[in-house]
């Protein structure tokens, strides 16, 4: 479906078209206006494609700015006169096809999509290249002062590309179903070392130039880039971590079962597909748990629980490599494509490495997880509990709720579960195997599992539209049995009932997820005492677990427990992650504490990416 989107009116108004930009053509109302193709969140067109980026750039940590000229090969369509790009505050300073200074078009600025870039071709062109600067609102980049870093002696820059921000540091067909490969020459302080989505160094150069080639194919929100004081270890022969030098031994052990999880996921579900995998420990202001950057994972230091408990992430992410990576879903809608199966992909790879009963306690709290987000959902916006979403004219991070992720993964649990898991791996594996390296819409989906998988009474039974196209959690949602979640539930009950609480070598066996458990069983009704009780015996707010810390935070946030609020705020300024902030500051909402909470917002939000600002600012009323 195309997308009438407001700019398009726009183009036809005069006092739109003031952009400062030189070299910039009028467009007349009569010519095709410019809107977005299949993809509603992308100007780019099918008729005229990008296959190759050449990236040369330079990083300036003082303008915090990069300068860059982007060569992108091209193909196009007979008849084909333009090609599309998007871009988001981009300065442009020239651009050329094939050799030749062209005139461009731009669309008026849309606050979620950008601009559209028109640039004028022939069918014959084989090259454009733009040369550039980032703007002062580049959504994908976060500059980082030393202070805001761990070792506080560099500053550091990360990307964050995911869904649609790729487009504010590369002039690029922004779209999950374009894929292209890429190379890059990288210039940065000499004090400093580049990475990205790509191959990497292991050391510093000392001219502070890096080049990258990513010979296989990305769509472009899994371009990525991190500059910063950073080192590398190796874990095995093609898998290793990076990270500040005051992090790197805690990284190094905390991922010490890296190589395994790549051999159990091999196992599963074919060939590890992209060369190395590294992961590196971003900042805490990094807005997500991890990103799934091809070659290299981006992880959130709140993962650092020193015992690798919090390891799930590292399979999520590496899980991706097959699902979101190598099959990718066609536009955001089908967002649950990428996270449905990574999250059921993560599962099995966190079982084949640590056992069933681990897994299944990860798979509980998940199905908690869910139930609680879908009632919540279901009072104020019941269409995104849809697998399937409607995005469009919204911004495409609107999508990122539990749905796509754990209803995703309930769903395919429950298609395992209904054929058998024999019959279910070998139907993944071909899956992966014979749509690497496309992109992926749900609808074919559905028929590629009438072809491959489900008979009709099968396809009935797991009511597979029901999943796909309706608001809520379906009745047939799979059960999860956990003996060691109902221990810890009694105890729980035992506590409330006559305030006793086991000995200390029965809690000091649990894992995080038992804490989890525990702790997000406690009853709406407990009281400021209780917890204070609690907290004694366990040292709850003096928690080092960043997953443990954000859940003690609702039921103590909800109670007025006093004690926990200097935790509350040290949390929400050192943290940036998305996934904490959005329920903590919501606590504090629904405690009717909303003046601590701007209190704590107007101190934190400067260390906050612009993923989690837009969250929180709409969240707060910030403005
Ligand atoms: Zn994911």
């Amino acid at each position: 479906m195309r997308s009438l989107l407001p700019g398009i009116l726009c183009l036809a108004l005069v006092s739109c078209n003031t952009s400062p930009q030189n070299k910039k053509q009028t467009m007349s109302p009569t010519e095709e206006a410019m809107e977005t193709g299949q993809d509603p969140h992308s100007y780019a067109k099918s008729n005229a494609r990008v296959s190759h980026l050449n990236w040369i750039a330079s990083v300036d940590f003082e303008a915090k700015q990069i300068s860059a000229e982007a060569q992108w090969d091209i193909t196009s369509e007979a008849g084909a006169t333009d090609i599309f790009f998007d871009i988001y505050d981009l300065e442009i300073d020239s651009i050329l096809v094939d050799g030749e200074r062209v005139n461009y078009a731009l669309s008026p600025m849309d606050h979620h999509l950008g601009q559209g870039l028109r640039i004028p071709i022939k069918e014959t062109s084989k090259q454009v290249v733009i040369h550039y600067r980032t703007g002062d609102d580049a959504r994908a980049l976060q500059w980082l002062d030393p202070e805001q870093t761990a070792d506080k002696s560099h500053p550091f820059l990360f990307t964050q590309s995911q869904a649609i921000l790729a487009r504010s540091w590369v002039p690029t067909q922004d779209s999950p179903g374009i894929r292209f490969t890429y190379n890059a020459k990288v210039s940065v302080p000499k004090d400093m070392i580049a990475l990205m989505s790509a191959s990497n160094p292991m050391e510093r150069a000392d001219d502070g130039t890096y080049k990258f080639e990513m010979p296989q194919a990305i769509p472009s929100y899994l371009l990525a880039m991190a500059v910063g004081n950073v080192r590398f270890e190796a874990i095995s022969e093609r898998t290793g971590v990076y990270a500040e030098p005051s992090l790197l031994d805690t990284s190094a052990y905390e991922f010490a079962d890296l190589e395994k999880m790549v051999q159990a996921a091999e196992e599963l579900y074919g060939p590890y597909a992209w060369g190395r995998y590294d992961l590196i420990v971003l900042p805490p202001s990094f807005p997500f748990g991890g990103m799934e950057n091809p070659r290299l994972t981006f992880a959130t230091p709140t993962i650092l629980a020193g015992d690798r408990s919090l390891v799930s992430l590292v399979a999520h992410e590496l899980a991706h490599s097959w699902s979101g990576n190598l099959v990718t879903n066609a536009t955001w809608d089908d967002f649950w494509l990428n996270e449905g199966f990574t999250v059921y992909f993560e599962h099995r790879i966190m079982e084949a490495v640590y056992g069933r009963e681990y897994s299944e306690m990860l798979a509980s709290l998940t199905r908690d997880g869910l139930q609680e987000a879908a009632a919540e959902m279901l009072k104020e916006m019941p269409n995104d509990t849809k697998l399937k979403l409607d995005l469009e004219g919204r911004n495409p991070d609107d999508g990122v709720t539990s749905i796509p992720y754990d209803k995703g993964y309930f769903f395919l649990r429950l298609m395992e579960e209904t054929v058998g898991r024999e019959r279910f791996d070998e139907f993944l594996k071909n899956y992966f195997q014979g749509h690497k390296f496309e992109v992926m819409t749900t609808e074919e989906f559905i028929s590629y599992l009438k072809e491959n998988l489900l008979s009709e009474e099968e396809y009935a039974s797991v009511r597979i539209d029901e999943w796909i196209y309706e608001t809520g959690i379906p009745s047939n949602l799979p059960e999860v049995p956990s003996d060691r979640f109902a221990a810890v539930s009694a105890i729980v009950t035992s506590f409330m009932a006559e305030g006793e609480l086991p000995s200390a070598d029965v809690s000091n066996a649990w894992t995080t997820h038992e804490w989890l458990h525990f702790i997000n069983s406690l009853p709406a009704d407990i009281s400021k005492e209780q917890l204070g009780v609690l907290d004694g015996a366990y040292g709850l707010s003096a928690s080092g677990n960043s997953e443990i810390s954000a859940a003690w935070f609702q039921p103590t946030i909800a109670a007025a427990y006093e004690p926990v609020y200097s935790k509350v705020e040290s949390f929400l300024i050192s943290v940036g992650r998305r996934k904490f902030l959005t329920p903590t500051y919501r606590a504090l909402l629904d405690a009717g504490q909303e003046q601590m909470a701007k209190d704590i917002y107007a101190k934190a939000r400067p260390n906050y990416h612009a993923v989690s600002r837009e969250t929180m600012d709409a969240l707060l009323g910030w403005e």
